[in-house]
């Protein structure tokens, strides 16, 4: 025995002799000391007198008696606790979400195993629920990130008070949460509820009060789904459904959902594909000025779908930027609007100029964005000022500084902004005044009821004199009316598009139409 024994265990000499290695090792962990087996190495666990864990890496030889038997082993210890309780860091990183100390998707996966192992053994049920923030974006995009990070490890809190153990992080703002020993759907709807109880109560963050309120979908073991892969997909199915009934609730899966999520798949595929196969077009709108000058168009994407017919954006654009697509439309919709424009500009009179709905994803891009811009701008021989592009206020809120650093060099091309749906978001003034925009463009939503709703004239009249005092210009949209029209006019809006006018037109349509207009035999509007 060494002295080095006794530093490492903190014990005396004589407090060691004697006694058996297997003694100094944490209850029930003991092992290998008694036979040869320890003679081939390994890494253990002791405990010091005063009850400290150390981790030993042990090589030994076996000690024999007289008679040649064993009794015993020799050896050194080298120590490897800081070796040890790296690992454990290094598991506990990649098991466990960093933000909330919750489990993570891996770890979720793995104890979902074992339980389902459990269940099946014991012949019981299991309750998956996925469950998913219903005002996560908007809390992340208004009072930003940091607040978005607390708001999650609130959330988990919370959480973790209607069910201890059994709750993991999986994503953004997406939680699931493995119950074992329920008895019955009922049980599950009931946990549910308790779940959905506690977030409904509002956090303060910063000073704000938020409610960030929640969906849940349920897939139960062994019904809908016999391991933890199909039982969290269909659950997911299930949330999916619960959002779209209303938030704030939730859903059971069944497999009719299984088919609809299986559709969204499809529609994903097919548009994919879409792309590849030149099924998309641009439509151009006339953006006119006054009563009747057309002095700009307006790209709207269509999808000439085979079987399906032309298919608007609402039914293929909100798909595009949940399924990561949207990147590609967008460089589609930039390269072909910008192609188009370029021709134009040498064959249609009147010098008309062209916009373009930009996604925040897209702007989000920054450099590689402006960069394909100004290549696409360079390709086509086109003037930056004959391109403005639109984007909503969604760009404006998050990431605010990048966004603005992206739209400022897009502004050196002489490209122009505008903000589109102006009105349905939370621009605040402080945001808009630092912003390099011409022009905001009010939501169709105020513009219906104008002329009859003393309160959609008011917000418009608002929004024009906001307009006039950041100098900026104010168009419309949505116009369908010649009442409409007038109101617009008389309250100073300067641009304006609508089926008053014309709707969105193939090219072709839209050529002859501008220089039908332009020529002084246009429609009176
Ligand atoms: P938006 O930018 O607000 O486009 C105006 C929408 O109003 C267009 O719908 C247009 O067809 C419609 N509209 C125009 N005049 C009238 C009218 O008088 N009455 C009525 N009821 N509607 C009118 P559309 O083409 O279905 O586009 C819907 C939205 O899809 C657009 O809203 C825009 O946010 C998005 N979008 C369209 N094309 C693109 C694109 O190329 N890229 C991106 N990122 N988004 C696009
Ligand atoms: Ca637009
Ligand atoms: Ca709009």
């Amino acid at each position: 025995l060494s002295e080095r024994a006794e530093t490492l265990l903190g014990y005396a000499r004589a407090e060691l002799l004697g006694r058996r290695l297997a003694e100094f090792m944490p209850p029930g962990e003991a092992c290998f000391t008694d036979s040869e087996e320890g003679c081939r190495g390994f890494v253990h666990r002791f405990v010091t007198r005063a009850g400290a864990p150390i981790w030993q890496s042990v090589s030994a030889v076996p000690l024999k008696d007289a008679q040649g038997r064993f009794c015993g082993l020799r050896g050194t210890a080298a120590d490897v606790t800081a070796r040890k309780s790296a690992e454990t860091r290094i598991e506990h990183l990649t098991t466990r979400d960093a933000l909330t100390g919750l489990p993570n998707r891996a770890l979720a996966a793995e104890r979902a195993a074992q339980a389902i192992l459990g269940a099946a053994r014991g012949r019981a049920e299991l309750a998956l629920l996925a469950l998913d923030l219903d005002r996560f974006r908007l809390v992340n995009e208004a009072l930003g990130h940091q607040a978005g990070d607390a708001l999650l490890r609130a959330v988990a809190e919370r959480l973790q008070s209607v069910m201890r153990d059994e709750w993991a992080r999986t994503g953004g703002d997406e939680f699931v949460l493995l119950a074992p020993g329920l008895r019955s759907a009922e049980e599950a709807a009931a946990l549910a509820r308790r779940v959905l109880g506690v977030l409904a109560r509002p956090f303060i963050l910063d000073g704000h009060t938020v409610t960030a309120g929640a969906s849940i979908g349920i897939a139960l073991y062994p019904r809908d789904g016999r391991d933890f892969a199909e039982l969290a997909k269909n659950a997911e199915a299930a949330l999916q459904h619960a959002k779209e009934r209303g938030r704030g609730t939730f859903s059971f899966y069944t497999p009719q959902l299984s088919a609809r999520a299986g559709e969204r798949l499809r529609v994903e595929g097919e548009l994919r594909g879409a792309l590849a196969r030149g099924e998309l077009a641009l439509h151009w709108q006339p953006v006119v000025r006054g009563r009747g000058s057309v002095i700009g168009a307006e790209a709207l994407v269509r999808w000439r779908h085979p079987a399906r017919g032309l298919l608007m954006p609402e039914d293929f654009v909100p798909l595009a930027e949940e399924c990561g697509l949207i990147g590609a439309l967008g460089e589609w919709t930039l390269e072909r609007a910008l192609s188009q424009a370029g021709a134009w500009q040498r064959t249609l009179p009147g010098k008309p100029w062209f916009a373009i709905n930009v996604s925040a994803p897209e702007l989000a891009q920054g450099d590689a964005f402006v960069d394909r811009l100004r290549t696409a701008l360079e390709a086509n021989g086109l003037e930056g000022s004959r391109i403005e592009l639109e984007v909503t206020e969604r760009v404006l809120v998050s990431h605010i500084d990048e966004n603005l650093e992206t739209m400022r060099r897009i502004g050196e091309l002489g490209v122009r902004f505008s903000i589109d749906d102006f009105g349905t978001g939370y621009s605040s003034l402080a945001y808009l005044r630092r912003l390099p925009v011409d022009k905001l463009k009010i939501d169709r939503a105020f513009v219906r009821a104008i002329d009859t709703d003393p309160a959609d004239e008011a917000i418009v009249r608002t929004i024009a004199a906001l307009a006039s005092t950041l100098g900026l210009a104010v168009a419309a949209e949505g116009v369908e009316s010649k009442p409409q029209l007038d109101r617009l006019l008389a309250l100073g809006c300067e641009h304006w598009q609508g089926h008053h006018f014309s709707p969105p037109l193939a090219p072709v349509e839209f050529e002859a139409l501008l220089k039908r207009a332009n020529s002084g035999q246009g429609r009176a509007a």
